[in-house]
């Protein structure tokens, strides 16, 4: 069974088995599979989105500094 942590405060989730459901030990929030499966999607797509946001920003800074000492060669 995957280990899955609350998205609200990132605390571990306990796995209830008579009511299929998921609490948080830290902060007691309530999820359903379904609803934690679709989040960590959720949350996986919004960490590869900001790493790529970070290397745009890092290809900029490159190219910036490219510009700044030398002349563009492509
Ligand atoms: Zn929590």
């Amino acid at each position: 069974m995957p280990a899955y942590y609350c998205p609200e405060c990132g605390g571990e989730l306990r796995y209830e088995p008579t009511t299929k459901i998921y609490v948080c030990k830290a902060c007691g929030r309530v999820y359903e599979i379904e609803e934690l499966k679709t989040t960590k999607e959720r949350f996986l797509k919004s960490v590869m989105e900001s790493d790529e946001e970070k290397r745009k920003k890092r290809r900029r800074e490159i190219v910036k500094w490219w510009l700044g000492e030398k002349s563009v060669e492509e």
